[in-house]
C-alpha cells in the first residue's frame, strides 16, 4: 500500500467517526453489531479532505456509546494529569457531523454520562441551559475547519507550556511522540486580537483563527496557554494528548543535558503514524484504551468482552 493510499484509508476512518467511536471502547468493533454494519459503508472514493463530511447510515445506540466513550477519555485524560480542574475532550456527533459532544463546565475528572451536552459548530448547546465551557469554540473552530477530524482535546499540560513561549520548536523526540506530527505550530493569539485579551479562545473568530494555524497539523500550541490536539478518533487525540506532554518531558530533560538532541526523522513519524499496527481498532490500540480507563476506574464504562 502507498502512503498515499494509506493516508486516505485513514481519513476515511476519520470521517466514519461514530464507526471509530465504536469501536474503541473494547473489543466493540469485534464483537458488536452495530460496529460490523457501519464498517460495511464503502468508503466514497471522491471524498477529498475539503470536502464537508456527509452524513452516514448511524444509530441511537451509536450515539449513546460515543457518549459512554468520551466519558472515558474524560476520566482519562484526568487520571493521566492531562488535565485537571480545566481543559476539555470533545467528539463530532455520530449522527450529525455540524454538531459535538462536549461536557458541560464541570472538571474531566467528575464527567458522567449526563454532563455529555450537544452543540453546533458555533458553540451553540443543544436543548442544554447549564453552563458550557467558556472555550468551547476551540472545538468547534477545529471542527469546522477539518472534516477529517472527530475527536479534539484542549489542555494546558506544564511539559509542553515552555515550547509555547520558547523559540525552540516542541517536536517528537520518541517514539510515542510521533503521534503530534512533524510540525507543531504555535498560535499566539496576540498576532490578531492584540494583547490586551484574557489568551482564553471566547468567541468564533478566535476559534477560527486557531485552527487556521493549526492547519492540516495533529497539533497547535496556544501561547502561555495550552494546546489544542485533533485527530480522527477519540482513541487517537487521547493517545496524542497523553504521550506529548511526556514527549516534551523527555525533549525537555534532553536540552537540560547540553548536548546535541536528534528528533525522530520524517520516515519515522511517518511510520509510525500511518502504519497499521496502532489504529484506533487494533489489539494494540484496545490494550491502551482499556489500560488507560481501568486505571482512571470507568471500566464498568467499557463494553463487555465475549465470554464474560
Ligand atoms: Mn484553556
Amino acid at each position: 500500500m502507498s502512503n498515499k493510499s494509506k493516508r486516505r484509508s485513514s481519513s476515511i476512518i476519520g470521517r466514519r467517526g461514530f464507526m471509530t467511536a465504536a469501536s474503541l471502547a473494547g473489543a466493540a468493533a469485534l464483537t458488536q453489531p452495530v460496529a460490523a454494519e457501519s464498517g460495511s459503508i464503502a468508503p466514497n472514493p471522491a471524498h477529498k479532505a475539503a470536502e464537508p463530511p456527509k452524513p452516514v447510515a448511524a444509530t441511537s445506540s451509536d450515539v449513546e456509546l460515543a457518549i459512554r466513550n468520551l466519558v472515558i477519555a474524560n476520566r482519562i485524560l484526568a487520571h493521566e494529569d492531562v488535565v485537571d480542574a480545566y481543559g476539555h475532550v470533545s467528539l463530532r456527533h455520530p449522527l450529525n457531523p455540524e454538531h459535538y459532544l462536549l461536557a458541560r463546565s464541570r472538571s474531566p475528572e467528575q464527567i458522567e454520562i449526563g454532563d455529555i451536552v450537544e452543540y453546533t459548530l458555533d458553540g451553540e448547546p443543544v436543548n442544554d441551559k447549564r453552563a458550557p465551557y467558556l472555550e468551547r469554540f476551540i472545538h468547534g473552530g477545529i471542527y469546522a475547519a477539518r472534516p477529517d477530524v472527530h475527536a479534539v482535546v484542549h489542555a494546558h499540560s506544564e511539559e509542553v507550556l515552555p515550547f509555547s513561549i520558547s523559540t525552540t520548536k516542541l517536536r517528537p523526540v520518541i517514539h510515542d511522540g510521533a503521534f503530534m506530527g512533524a510540525e507543531v505550530p504555535v498560535w499566539d493569539i496576540a498576532d490578531k486580537f492584540g494583547h490586551h485579551t484574557n489568551l482564553l479562545v471566547s468567541n468564533m473568530a478566535q476559534g477560527r483563527d486557531l485552527a487556521r494555524r493549526l492547519a492540516g497539523n495533529s497539533m497547535v500550541l496556544m501561547r502561555g496557554h495550552g494546546f489544542a490536539a485533533a485527530a480522527p478518533s477519540l482513541y487517537e487525540v487521547v493517545r496524542l494528548a497523553v504521550y506529548a506532554p511526556k514527549n516534551a518531558h523527555v525533549f525537555q530533560a534532553a536540552l537540560l543535558l547540553g548536548g546535541k538532541v536528534k528528533p525522530l526523522s520524517k520516515g519515522e513519524i511517518a511510520a509510525r503514524v500511518e502504519g497499521p499496527s496502532l489504529k484506533p481498532d487494533t489489539p494494540a490500540a484496545l490494550r491502551a484504551w482499556e489500560y488507560w480507563a481501568r486505571r482512571a476506574g470507568v471500566a464498568d464504562l467499557l463494553p463487555p468482552q465475549p465470554g464474560k
